[in-house]
């Protein structure tokens, strides 16, 4: 799938839409997501053009992919959800019922988070 520039994560990433900023450095952006699943919700996106996890690793420079999942980490301590745990998820493509074709990372806490996978509908 080509990168759309106008994807909803590309126009908070270029300030054109607001988002509620939980941490920002070079290379990943964090923010609560708008329709939160858990009492903490938050996603977290690289600064840079990748639909999803498969373009990112094949293609994009050691230093970001570095920076991006180092910012992962520091978002979820930064959120305190190191004890008692919580859950970081990506979709992808449409079995992985990804909407938002820009990577993203959920991080999810504040309550026991429950099955790992839905059942099939
Ligand atoms: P996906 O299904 O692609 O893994 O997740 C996309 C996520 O983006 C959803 O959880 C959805 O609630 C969130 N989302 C969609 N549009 C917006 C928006 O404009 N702002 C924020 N903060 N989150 C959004």
């Amino acid at each position: 799938m080509a990168y759309d520039p106008n994807n909803i994560f590309a126009k908070i990433l270029r300030g054109d839409i607001p988002c509620k900023t939980v941490y920002e450095d070079d290379f990943a952006l964090a923010f609560h997501d708008i329709n939160p699943q858990a009492p903490i919700h938050v996603l977290v996106i690289p600064k840079a053009a990748y639909v999803s996890i498969l373009d990112f690793t094949a293609e994009a420079p050691a230093e970001m992919i570095a920076g991006f999942f180092r910012a992962v980490g520091t978002v979820a301590r930064q959120l305190g959800l190191e004890e008692p745990g919580f859950r970081m998820l990506a979709n992808i493509g449409s079995d992985g019922g990804q909407e938002v074709p820009h990577l993203h990372i959920h991080l999810f806490g504040g309550r026991k988070l429950g099955r790992m996978v839905a059942k099939a509908d």
